[in-house]
C-alpha cells in the first residue's frame, strides 16, 4: 500500500499509546502531544512496524534498541526541556528520542558512537523534518565545542557518571538555575534514573528516581 502520508498511519494506535503512557504516570502534555504526532514506526525496520506503538523497546540492529516509549516519555518529562534550550542527547540510536526533543522546540545536539546508526539516523531525522545536530563520537565525552547545555539526557546505562557531562552543564547565573543531567546509572542488572542539577562551579545535586533497564553505554 502506498504510504502517502506516513504521519496519518497508525493514528489510533498512537492515541492508545498516549492513553497508556498517561495511565503509567506521564503527565507532561507537551511530551504526550509529541508522542501523539511522531511516526515511531518510521524509526525501526519495516518488518517491526506493526509493533511500533506497543510500549516496548525493539531491536534496531547492532545489539541496540529503540527505547520503550514510556522510557522516552519519562526521560523527557524528567529533563523538562523548555523551547529554545540547548539540549544534548547521548545515544542517538534510532532517532526517536531526538525527534521527541526536536518536536519540543529545543536546540538539539545528539551523539552516537556506532557509525552505521549515525549514518542511518542523521538523514532520517532530516527527511522527516526534525532538526538535530548529529555527531559521530563517544558520548561519554559530551560535545565540548557546543557546551554548555541547559540539559543532557543519556539514553544508555552508565556504570558511573562521566565527568565531562557534568562539566558541560550550564552553571547557574543571574538567578537562573544550572543545567540538569538525566542519566540511568548502574550495571548490566539495571539502572536507577538520576536527575542531577548543577548548583555551582563544582557543586551538583543528585536525585535518585525509578529503576530502568538500558543497553550499556559503551566507553571509549
Ligand atoms: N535514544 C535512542 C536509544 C538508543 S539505545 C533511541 O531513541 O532510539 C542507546 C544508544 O546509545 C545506541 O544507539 C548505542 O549505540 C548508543 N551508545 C552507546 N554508547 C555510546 C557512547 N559512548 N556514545 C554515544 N552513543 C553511545
Amino acid at each position: 500500500m502506498a504510504d502517502l502520508d506516513p504521519h496519518r498511519r497508525f493514528r489510533r494506535q498512537r492515541q492508545n499509546l498516549v492513553d497508556l503512557l498517561r495511565e503509567k504516570g506521564i503527565f507532561d502534555e507537551r511530551v504526550l502531544a509529541a508522542i501523539n504526532q511522531i511516526p515511531r514506526h518510521l524509526f525501526m525496520d519495516q518488518a517491526l512496524e506493526r509493533r511500533a506503538y506497543e510500549d516496548e523497546a525493539l531491536p534496531i540492529g547492532l545489539s541496540q534498541t529503540i527505547s520503550q516509549p514510556f522510557t522516552v516519555a519519562y526521560q523527557t518529562q524528567t529533563l523538562a526541556p523548555a523551547s529554545g534550550e540547548r539540549i544534548l542527547e547521548i545515544g542517538t540510536g534510532s532517532g526517536y528520542q531526538a525527534a521527541v526533543l526536536s518536536r519540543l522546540g529545543v536546540s538539539l545536539f545528539t551523539v552516537e558512537r556506532l557509525r552505521p546508526l549515525y549514518e542511518r539516523t542523521r538523514p532520517l531525522l532530516k527527511e522527516l523534518g526534525y532538526r538535530a545536530n548529529c555527531l559521530l563520537g563517544d558520548g561519554t565525552k559530551g560535545w565540548e565545542s557546543m557546551a554548555p547545555f541547559d540539559g543532557i539526557v543519556v539514553t544508555a546505562g552508565a556504570i558511573d557518571i562521566p565527568r565531562p557531562l557534568l562539566d558541560q552543564l550550564k552553571e547557574p547565573a543571574d538567578g537562573l538555575p544550572g543545567g540538569r543531567l538525566v542519566i540511568p546509572v548502574g550495571g548490566l542488572g539495571g539502572q536507577t534514573m538520576q536527575r542531577i542539577v548543577r548548583t555551582g562551579n563544582n557543586t551538583f545535586e543528585a536525585e535518585e528516581l525509578e529503576a530502568f533497564s538500558f543497553v550499556p553505554l559503551i566507553p571509549d
